[in-house]
C-alpha cells in the first residue's frame, strides 16, 4: 500500500475512534472523560527506532490539546514514572518542563522520581502545575494531597493514588519518602463515605495488586502504573486499566453513571505514532534542550 494511503487510512482511522468516543460522551449527561497516561519513561520525541507506535511527549502534546479542546472537562491523569528510570539529570529536567506544559490535572509521583540518584532533580517536582496526588505516601516539602473529588452529574468520583514500595526493589527511595498503609485505609474510608465511586492509581507490580485488593476489595476501578501492560482488563472486578510504556499510547475511557450509579466503561487506546503531529511549544522545549547538550558536550 502506497504510504499516502497509509496516512490517510490512519488519520480516518484516528477521527472514527475520537468520535466513537465522544458521541458516547455526548449521548448521557452523566459522563465524565479521562485521558490516562504512566510510565512515559522521559520518551521525549519518536526514536525512530522500530516499528511505530513509538510514542513521544511532543505528539502527545498535540493528542491532548485536541482531546481538551473538543472536551474542556476531561480529566488527564498520570500515573508516574514519567522520568527516565536512569537517574540522567538533564533528561529528567527536560522532561519536567515538558510536563509543565503538558499539564495532567492529577499526577501521582512514584519510584523513578523518588529514587535517590534523583536527588538534585527532587525540588523542582513541586513546581509540576498539577494536582499531586499520593494517598499512602508523604515526602517532604512536596505539597501531595491524599484524595481528589471529581463531580460527574450527580455522581462524586473520588481519585486516590498507592504507592507500592515493592517497586523500589532496583533502587533506594529517597529517604524523605514514608510510606503508611495506615494513612491510605484512612483515606480510602473517607473517600468510601463521601464519594459513590473510588477510582485507585495503583503504582507497583500485579503480585502487589493482588495482595492490594485483597486488603482493599471495594475499590471501584483501578489505573494500573509502572506495570508496562497495556491489556485491559474491562470485565475484572475491579476493572483494571493498564497504560503500557514510553508513551505509545494514549488511553482515553469515559465513565458512565445513572442516577450515581455506575453504570459502563467506554475505552480507546490511541496510537503515538509518526501520523500525530509534534505540539509546536513542545518540539522548541526539545530542541533547545538538544542545542544545549550539544554545546557541551
Ligand atoms: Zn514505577
Amino acid at each position: 500500500m502506497k504510504q499516502s494511503v497509509k496516512n490517510l487510512l490512519n488519520m480516518v482511522l484516528f477521527i472514527v475512534l475520537l468520535f466513537i468516543n465522544f458521541s458516547f460522551l455526548s449521548a448521557q449527561t452523566d459522563s465524565l472523560q479521562f485521558i490516562y497516561l504512566a510510565n512515559t519513561n522521559a520518551a521525549y520525541e519518536n526514536c525512530h527506532c522500530g516499528y511505530n507506535p513509538l510514542g513521544g511527549l511532543d505528539r502527545i502534546g498535540h493528542l491532548v490539546n485536541e482531546i481538551r479542546r473538543k472536551n474542556p472537562q476531561v480529566v488527564f491523569i498520570d500515573g508516574g514514572d514519567f522520568t527516565n528510570s536512569y537517574p540522567f539529570d538533564e533528561l529528567n529536567r527536560l522532561t519536567i518542563e515538558i510536563y509543565k506544559h503538558l499539564k495532567p490535572d492529577i499526577m501521582m509521583l512514584a519510584d523513578q522520581e523518588f529514587q535517590t540518584g534523583n536527588r538534585k532533580i527532587a525540588p523542582s517536582l513541586s513546581k509540576l502545575p498539577s494536582f499531586l496526588l499520593a494517598s499512602n505516601f508523604t515526602f517532604k516539602d512536596l505539597p501531595l494531597k491524599p484524595v481528589k473529588y471529581l463531580s460527574c452529574g450527580k455522581a462524586k468520583i473520588a481519585v486516590l493514588a498507592f504507592l507500592d514500595n515493592s517497586s523500589f526493589w532496583y533502587v533506594k527511595p529517597l529517604p524523605e519518602l514514608k510510606f503508611s498503609e495506615q494513612k491510605f485505609k484512612k483515606n480510602f474510608d473517607t473517600a468510601r463515605s463521601s464519594s459513590d465511586f473510588q477510582i485507585v492509581i495503583f503504582h507497583g507490580e500485579e503480585a502487589g495488586l493482588s495482595e492490594f485488593l485483597h486488603k482493599f476489595p471495594a475499590v471501584d476501578l483501578i489505573l494500573m502504573a509502572h506495570d508496562q501492560s497495556q491489556k485491559d482488563k474491562l470485565s475484572a472486578r475491579p476493572p483494571i486499566i493498564y497504560a503500557g510504556a514510553d508513551g505509545e499510547y494514549v488511553t482515553l475511557f469515559t465513565l458512565r453513571f445513572r442516577h450515581r450509579n455506575f453504570d459502563s466503561i467506554r475505552l480507546t487506546k490511541i496510537p503515538v505514532s509518526l501520523k500525530v503531529p509534534a505540539d509546536q511549544k513542545i518540539e522548541k522545549i526539545i530542541s533547545d534542550f538538544k542545542k544545549v547538550q550539544k554545546k557541551a558536550n
